[in-house]
């Protein structure tokens, strides 16, 4: 299979090909018609099958498509929830590589550094968040962020998430965007908890192991 073959429009296709990708990974083959159709999902992929692209691409293609036809303002249409600073930051440079050749824009926001810098990228607006728990919600109390227009939610590594003694935010921030929306949950293992949180949110998800 082709990354042609899975939809995905020119801008897009251009970037993976610079990126030096021949063809889509299994993670990826299997996710991106999924996110595509809109549909919510669980998947079980570790780190370094290719699950941020499998998320990121089609995102980006959803995107595009849809700016194109209503040349709206930037507003967060897509967030992503991630444990770490250091994931955080990686899954931002893979959206920016991907977005090369569209004007989507992508910030990242995380904890434990300034937070002015932060709001003032936020002000100038972005089509794409991605967060670190407690920084999000720490702007968004401060009225910088509106998550009203969140059309796909995704939590990455969501059992580390759990781990790291998230819960209670991560279904904060759930609450916090439109109900209608697709959300995609992505775990390296899915124990019990992760399994209850998916079952509390998401809407009658389709599974993909990896
Ligand atoms: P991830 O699992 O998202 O952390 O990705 C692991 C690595 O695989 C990253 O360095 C990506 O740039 C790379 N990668 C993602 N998709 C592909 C692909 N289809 N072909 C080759 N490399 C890829």
């Amino acid at each position: 299979m082709s990354f042609k073959d899975l939809q995905l429009n020119r801008p897009i296709l251009r970037a993976v090909a610079e990126a030096g990708y021949d063809n889509p990974t299994l993670v990826q083959e299997k996710t991106i018609p999924f996110v595509l159709e809109k549909k919510d999902i669980i998947v079980s992929a570790q780190t370094g099958t290719g699950k941020t692209a499998a998320f990121a691409l089609p995102i980006l293609k959803l995107l595009f498509d849809k700016q194109d036809a209503s040349k709206k303002g930037k507003k967060i249409k897509a967030l992503v929830v991630s444990p770490t600073r250091e994931l955080a930051i990686q899954i931002a440079e893979n959206f920016k590589t991907y977005s090369t050749y569209t004007n989507l824009r992508t910030a990242v926001i995380y904890g434990g550094t300034s937070i002015e810098p932060q709001k003032d990228v936020l002000k100038k607006g972005v089509d794409i968040l991605i967060a670190t728990p407690g920084r999000l919600l720490d702007l968004h109390k401060q009225d910088i962020i509106n998550l009203d227009y969140v059309e796909t939610l995704v939590l990455d590594e969501a059992d580390l998430m759990l781990d790291m003694g998230f819960i209670d935010d991560v279904k904060k921030i759930e609450r916090l965007c439109p109900e209608e929306k697709q959300t995609l949950l992505f775990s390296a293992t899915i124990p019990y908890k992760v399994e209850q949180l998916a079952l509390s949110i998401l809407n009658t998800p389709k599974r993909i192991e990896v």
